[in-house]
Formats: structure tokens, sequence, C-alpha cells
């Protein structure tokens, strides 16, 4: 078992092997500790007792009935958010920004279990049954005013107990100035609910108190390659059809352009920003997204194409053609790992 301190002279490869309950790692001591410790100062700062205890894991999750939540391994040392990267392409929560954005989603979750607030009838009136099950994907409305934006893809869509969980956090969120973002948009209802709610259990003791750790690091034995392996065929989209007649509106097969660069060579130029943009755009996993443009370069060594337009011009094509056939990708709806 490798100690914390040679991970870093680990290859990918040595790394992929090992067990996950073989990671050497702890929250303490590392930025996660301060971003916990952020999180309750945030809770604290509303009157709330309530601190939801947090355990490494293999995602990050809040299990039924307890009162805190697991947060991924990769944040828990550089040397694996580096392996998150080149895996999957992204880091979900790797800066502070964004891992205190998770964190008041899961301590929704947390605080809807702390106080059972799921089994209240206004809770179920404006937020939808806590026990519908889980869907394996949902297709979100766009321009709904019915729910708050926090997470991406719309994710207050997916679930009652995730609507919930996100309109908390945008509550909890420090100057989110909620009241003015929502005026007039029927999620405001929700808003109002989490703040009286949650003004009412100002200084008072959670009436679920347990420390329970679902799922901790140490207990899984399953290894680095095959969680990596699962996690990539989670995100994997609907394979594309046909779509070279959108591709020779980009680039150009005809013999004037022969000594133009290479579209694959465009591509894989353009391919980690094209991959991000479009990422940040629709809400979709930037693994999804780069398997798009993988299949594209694929087509284009295959047909052989140059480019024909400037490179801005070229660039902007391809963002409108990434984009829609992501959305077309997703037609079956957003599959993200529940958070
Ligand atoms: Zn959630």
């Amino acid at each position: 078992m490798p100690r914390a301190k040679d991970l870093d002279r680990l290859t990918d490869d040595q790394l992929l092997d090992l067990r996950l309950c073989e990671l050497p790692l702890r929250i303490k001591g590392t930025p996660l500790e301060h971003r916990v410790a952020r999180l309750h100062e945030e809770l604290g700062a509303r009157g709330l007792r309530f601190k939801p205890h947090v355990w490494l894991s293999e995602e990050w999750f809040t299990p039924d009935g307890v009162p805190g939540f697991a947060v991924p391994f990769y944040l828990a040392h550089p040397r694996l958010s580096k392996l998150e990267r080149s895996q999957v392409l992204e880091v979900e929560g790797g800066t502070e920004r964004e891992c205190l954005r998770i964190m008041r989603h899961e301590a929704g979750h947390a605080a809807d279990n702390a106080f059972g607030l799921h089994s209240e009838r206004r809770y179920r009136s404006l937020f939808g049954s806590f026990a519908r099950r889980y869907p394996d994907s949902y297709r979100p409305k766009p321009n709904t005013r019915n729910y708050v934006l926090h997470l991406p893809a719309w994710y207050a869509q997916a679930h009652p107990a995730e609507d919930f969980a996100e309109t908390f956090a945008v509550w909890l969120a420090p100057g989110s100035q909620w009241r003015r973002r929502y005026a007039g948009w029927p999620a405001l209802r929700k808003l109002e609910y989490v703040d009286e709610i949650m003004r009412g259990l100002a200084g008072r003791a959670p009436a679920r108190a347990s420390r329970a750790r679902v799922a901790e690091l140490g207990e899984l034995e399953t290894t680095l390659r095959d969680h990596y392996r699962n996690k990539r065929k989670h995100y994997a989209l609907d394979r594309l059809s046909g779509y070279d007649r959108d591709l020779f509106r980009i680039f150009s097969a005809e013999p004037r352009h022969a000594s133009s660069p290479s579209a694959v060579g465009f591509l894989q130029r353009n391919r980690r920003e094209l991959g991000r943009e479009v990422a940040e755009g629709t809400g979709a996993h930037a693994y999804a997204v780069d398997q798009i443009l993988a299949t594209m370069i694929g087509r284009c060594r295959e047909l052989k194409l140059r480019v024909g337009l400037t490179p801005e011009h070229t660039k902007q094509r391809l963002l409108v053609l990434l984009t829609a056939q992501t959305m077309n990708g997703i037609h079956s709806g957003y599959h993200r790992i529940p958070l």
C-alpha cells in the first residue's frame, strides 16, 4: 500500500492497478478540510447548529437518511485530481468555488435527512414526492422558471429531492440575492419555503444525529481501472447518425483546398477548447462531448477533409454542430452521476 507522498511518483497505469481501499487518503490537512469548514461557517451564519459530517468515497453523494455526505477521493490529492482529468476530462468540484457549490447542494440533502423535511406536506406540494423513483436520465425544460438554477444541466429538474437540494444551495450561498434574482419566478415560492423552514430550525439540534458513513473509501475493493471504465460507460452518449453533410459545410474536400491544413489537425488543436465550451454551454459532461469530437475526427480522417474557411469561422461552425450533436446525443435525457 503506497503512502500519500508516494502517489506523485506513480504512473497512471500503476495508479489504475490500485484498489480504491488502498489509496492512502484523508480529508484532514487537504484543501477539502478548509472547504468543509467554510460550509459549516455558512450554515452557522444562518443560525443553524447542523454540521454535516463528510467522508471520502467514490463519488459525491448523500445516502438516504444520513445527515452527512461523501466527497470523491480524487479531491483529496492533486495526483488523483490529475488522474481524474486524464480519465474523464473533468474534475467535478476541482476548484474551491465549484466544490462549495456541490457541497451546498449535498448539505441540502443532508439537512433534509437531519430534520426529516421531506415528510412534510408543504415539501411534497412544492417539490413533489421524495419517494419517487430516481430516473436513469431526465429531460429538462430549459426555459421553465419553476426551478432554481445552480448545478449544470438544469439538475433541479432531475428529481424532487434534487429540486429541494438545489433550492437549499441557492438559499445558502453567501450573497446569492435570491429574492431579487428569482423575483417573479414560481421557483421563488420554493426558496421562501426553505427560508421559512430553516429560520424555524435555527439553534435546534438535528432530529437525526447519526454519523453513519456509507461506502467509505476503505471498504471499496474496486480497482481504479474498473472504476473509470464504469464511469466512462456511464457518460458515453448514444451513437451518432450520419452528419457528413454538416462536416462538408465546415470543411472541404475540394482540390483547391488540397494544400490547406487538415481538418483532423484543426480539430485536434482545438479539441480541448471546443469540448470545454460545449460542455459548459450544454451542461453535458466534458467526456461525453469529447466522445463526439473523437468520432468527428475519425470521420474527417476517412473523408480526407481540409480547412476551407478562416479559423474563426471554422470554429464558430464547429461550435454550432457540436452543440447540436451533443443535444441530439442526450435526446433520451441527461445522464449524470447523481450528485
Ligand atoms: Zn443531489
